[in-house]
């Protein structure tokens, strides 16, 4: 039988070898079936091989891993911070029991190769619990794994944890706590918004001001902020001018809108926040804060009176950290740094990330991965922001000539910095790299 090969008893113990990595069996009818399937699952002689697998991919803090079965082998991705990495290719043999093995832990059927199957395992590492949530599915090559590791997260709270810059902090910080007028958040899809919402929501005075949100049931969650009200509205079933109204008796001082939903309701809760005097806060998806601004206009707000309102516009794009354990300092070329507009004789020097095709050992020979980063030379992100603070320039281009290029330079002029110079504050700081800013601002 097929059960008994891939679990047959080989060795003795063997589920106490290998890396401290403690596997927990979930998903049976009972807490009884599934210690019996975890006992089954330590008979099997690759129970060390599928920890050894989870030490590296808690090590690399992977939070997704595709493992794609093919006749040849088994091709290995892991997304760390955003990007997908192919790691070295698994061998079948080991790699079969080990993938059967997980799906004995979710009490999946570990001989069903074809028909998609979805489950979830528990594993602890080094005092940290993580959650693996498996869905394998027959292709016409072989078979399809994803891993979705649960607890690899880091956790942000603060504006500090999030890279924002001190005096960003302030500024924003009195752009929020003004009495009334509009301000808008944005980021692309992915881009980490809701923590930036959250971070900032919670630097605000909620203790001394009001705040309501009106929340798009349809769409994704406000992130949770004590001290803010939520109602929550169906824009295709609720009267949302009945609702309004009914928000407003709560004579809130900052009303939250954070999906603009639909432009008639939304120009609505505009003109009397300007009328009464309200702080107005709001979202859109965009690449940077001047594109922010013709999102806005695009989704058919009014103009006028956005240019009218608008306090402050902030964007945001994530960027990786250079591995402090591996990264190399370098002394940039004066011509690109006078083109980036930073002074040459200022900066000593910036740091790339580890090659470990170039950098080389004494001996000559490549260097063993880094333990810190395994080998990535990035870990974690940290986030570039922009604050657009419009001038009377940039509100007049607004209403009279909205387009991106112009509302740009007119931005610029009234001393707005953009996300590329605010992205080369983290690199002379060596946070990141030229490269790693690059790469983030193209995407
Ligand atoms: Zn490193």
């Amino acid at each position: 039988m097929v059960f008994k090969k891939l679990f047959g008893r080989k060795k003795k113990i063997t589920a106490l070898e290998g890396p401290p990595v403690k596997l927990g069996a979930r998903g049976a009818a009972t807490s009884m079936d599934d210690k019996a399937n975890l006992v089954a699952a330590r008979q099997s002689p690759h129970f060390v091989t599928l920890k050894e697998w989870l030490e590296d991919i808690f090590k690399k803090r992977a939070d997704q891993v595709v493992l794609e079965y093919t006749a040849g082998g088994i091709a290995v991705r892991y997304q760390v911070d955003g990007l997908w990495h192919a790691m070295p290719a698994r061998e079948r043999e080991s790699g079969d029991v080990v993938l059967a093995v997980m799906k004995k832990l979710c009490n999946l059927d570990p001989k069903e190769r074809r028909a998609k199957q979805q489950g979830f395992f528990a594993a602890k590492y080094l005092q940290l619990a993580f959650t693996i949530h498996l869905t394998s599915e027959g292709t016409k090559q072989g078979e399809r794994v994803v891993l979705r590791i649960e607890g690899n997260e880091s956790k942000i709270e603060s504006l500090e944890d999030l890279g924002m810059r001190e005096k960003l902090q302030e500024q924003l910080k009195e752009l929020l706590n003004q009495k009334s007028g509009l301000f808008v958040y944005s980021a692309l899809p992915g881009g980490g918004l809701s923590t930036t919402m959250q971070a900032t929501l919670r630097a605000t005075d909620r203790y001394l001001r009001d705040f309501v949100a009106l929340v798009d049931k349809t769409k994704e969650p406000l992130p949770y902020v004590e001290n803010i009200e939520i109602v929550e509205y169906d824009p295709a079933g609720d009267d949302l001018a009945e609702l309004f109204r009914s928000v407003m008796l709560k004579e809130p001082d900052v009303l939250v809108i954070p999906h603009i939903s639909n432009a008639a309701f939304f120009n609505q809760a505009l003109e009397q926040t300007i009328a009464e005097g309200k702080l107005l806060i709001t979202s859109v998806r965009a690449k940077d804060a001047v594109e922010a601004l013709l999102r806005l206009l695009a989704l058919k707000l009014n103009a006028e009176q956005v240019s009218q309102a608008l306090r402050g516009v902030i964007c945001q794009r994530l960027v990786r950290k250079l591995c402090l354990s591996c990264r190399r300092p370098y002394k940039p070329n004066p011509q690109l740094l006078q083109k980036l507009g930073l002074p040459p004789d200022k900066i000593q020097h910036f740091f790339r990330a580890f090659n470990p095709k170039t950098d080389l050992g004494e001996d000559g020979k490549p260097l063993p991965p880094c333990e810190v980063c395994g080998g990535l030379a990035y870990r974690e992100r940290t986030a570039v922001f922009e604050l657009l603070v419009p001038g009377e320039g940039t509100r007049r281009a607004l209403i009279q000539q909205p387009r991106l290029e112009l509302l740009k330079k007119v931005a610029r002029q009234e001393g707005h910095r953009g996300l590329l110079e605010e992205g080369l504050f983290h690199v002379v700081r060596g946070t990141t790299s030229l490269d790693e800013l690059k790469r983030a601002l193209q995407a």
